[in-house]
């Protein structure tokens, strides 16, 4: 493992963990899965509990999932997308376009959010008002006991 990146479920990705991204030591166990179905892991060291994100859209990209991952996680929070630009490097077109993509992803991309970065359901979907994109399907209200549309013509 030179450059490559791990796959989520071998390693820590809490920060403040003694075992941070240590691929050798660190004690990764399978954790059930969120409402989606998305895999969840857990960390045997500091308890801390993460979602895996290969085979969304940040796999295989150059930049690291985890830099787009808190690209978007600071877009959620409020942080304007020129000040992300700034703090991390990244063209603003590049931010955005990564928002467009995972807003395909959604489902898969919430999950990670909410889970491994704490971002709140209401910050999420600032983040998707951003492309206009609703992340959740919003039920649409059917009108009931009414004659069938383009009766009266
Ligand atoms: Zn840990």
């Amino acid at each position: 493992m030179t450059s490559q990146l791990a796959e989520v479920g071998q390693f820590c990705p809490n920060e403040a963990c003694e075992f941070y991204q240590d691929l050798k030591q660190a004690r990764i166990i399978r954790y059930g899965k969120t409402a989606k179905g998305t895999q969840r892991y857990q960390c045997k060291h500091c308890g801390k509990t993460f979602v895996e994100t290969k085979g969304t859209l940040f796999h295989g990209k150059h930049t690291p999932g985890k830099d787009i991952l808190e690209a978007l996680a600071m877009l959620a929070e409020g942080m304007r997308i020129s000040s992300i630009s700034r703090v991390k490097g990244f063209k603003e077109d590049t931010v955005l376009r990564w928002l467009r993509e995972a807003a395909s992803h959604a489902e898969q991309v919430e999950a990670v959010l909410m889970d491994n970065y704490q971002v709140q359901r209401a910050q999420i979907d600032g983040l998707w008002a951003y492309v206009g994109h609703k992340g959740r399907k919003k039920a649409t209200p059917r009108a009931t006991g009414g004659a069938h549309s383009g009766a009266a013509r």
